[in-house]
């Protein structure tokens, strides 16, 4: 019988890496971590990976690809290897990896992404096709703005106009109504192997200067004329009130459903939701990523969700391990690989 002895889990040195190692080490795996020269420090210090390949840019990943096969390696995408290898080139992989086939288009692809939310019956911000159309608060989103650094805030067309001029005119953008609420990331996992939603975790991003705007009067801001930014920085844990979980169960469900006639068999594997919740409750799910996220990353001796649920501190990172351990265990490793 096939024996997780004879594979290695495998991930680049960013991200959520230290939860993969680490949750892979828990599991059993040997590890292996590829890093940029000059950033091994983290990976040694704290000791989850056995082995680390050095690479002078991410995306040399290709050329150490062989490397990692002949050891049998299993790769885990996180979010950084998405960005830094690009979606496209993702399908290009050869090595094992873990992870649904053709899924990151349609999470990295705004529109896509949004017809599978709408899809899946989830309740989305609405879209303005025209600048003249805003008529409520809406939040103008850069195509390549990373972690939401350059997004501005609008409340009429006049508004509109007078902050886009500070932009350069071929800089594609998305004018999506702006959510007056509290943001509410939801981890998720669902197993192939044992065909079970599970709810991680939630988070919270901490945001800057968006969570620090209220530290100083609205005089003074107005003074400073400072404009609201959303530079990601950290993400803090959160607990959700109890009565809203059933409804968290039933989005990440249909998700799962209409992911089915998205791709193959499916999405797999850690995927999360990212809500702006109003004062009544209603989840306006603005972004969906389709793979772990680095809100999980403070869950990394497990969640009070996973707690409930499992003996043993589990991580994101660690289920991910244990879905690859069982699916070698069952001799139906197939069903996890990308
Ligand atoms: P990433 O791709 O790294 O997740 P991003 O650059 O796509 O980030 P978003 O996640 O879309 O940026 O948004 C950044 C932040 O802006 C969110 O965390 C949230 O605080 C705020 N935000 C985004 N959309 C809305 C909205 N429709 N209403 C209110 N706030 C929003």
């Amino acid at each position: 019988m096939a024996s997780i002895k004879d594979y290695k889990i495998a991930t680049l040195g960013s991200h959520s890496a230290l939860q993969i190692l680490k949750g892979a080490h828990d599991e059993g795996f040997e590890t292996i971590c590829i890093c940029r020269k000059g950033y091994r420090k983290p990976y040694e210090s704290f000791k989850v990976a056995d082995e680390i390949i050095e690479i002078e840019h991410f995306h040399d990943f290709f050329e150490i690809e062989d490397q990692l096969i002949k050891k049998n390696a299993i790769l885990i995408p996180h979010g950084s290897f998405v960005a830094y290898i690009g979606p496209e080139k993702v399908k290009d992989i050869k090595v094992m990896h873990y992870g649904t086939r053709g899924i990151l288009e349609h999470e990295s692809d705004r529109e896509k992404a949004r017809k599978w939310l709408e899809k899946a019956k989830c309740k989305t911000p609405k879209i303005f096709k025209k600048p003249e159309e805003i008529d409520r608060p809406v939040i103008i989103k850069f195509h390549g703005a990373k972690g939401g650094k350059g997004y501005f805030i609008a409340n009429s067309p006049e508004d509109f106009y007078d902050s886009i001029k500070d932009f350069p005119e071929d800089e594609k953008y998305v004018i999506q109504e702006y959510i007056v609420g509290v943001p509410m990331y939801t981890h998720y996992f669902y197993s192939r192997v044992t065909e079970e939603l599970e709810v991680m975790s939630f988070d919270k991003r901490y945001e800057s200067n968006a969570d620090s705007i209220g530290r100083i009067a609205a005089r003074d801001q107005l003074d400073a004329n400072i404009k609201t930014s959303y530079t990601i920085t950290g993400n803090m844990p959160m607990v959700i009130r109890e009565s809203i979980l059933p409804e968290v169960f039933e989005m990440g469900e249909n998700i799962i459903k209409v992911s089915k006639e998205l791709v193959g068999d499916g999405l797999f594997g850690p995927f999360c939701l990212e809500a702006i919740v109003d004062p009544n409750l209603n989840f306006y799910v603005f972004e969906i990523s389709a793979r772990i996220v680095a809100g999980t990353n403070p869950y990394v001796d497990g969640s009070p969700y996973t707690w409930l649920r499992y003996d043993v501190p589990m991580s994101t990172g660690r289920r991910i391990a244990l879905d690859i351990k069982m699916a070698i265990e069952q001799d139906c490793l197939e069903k996890v690989l990308g």
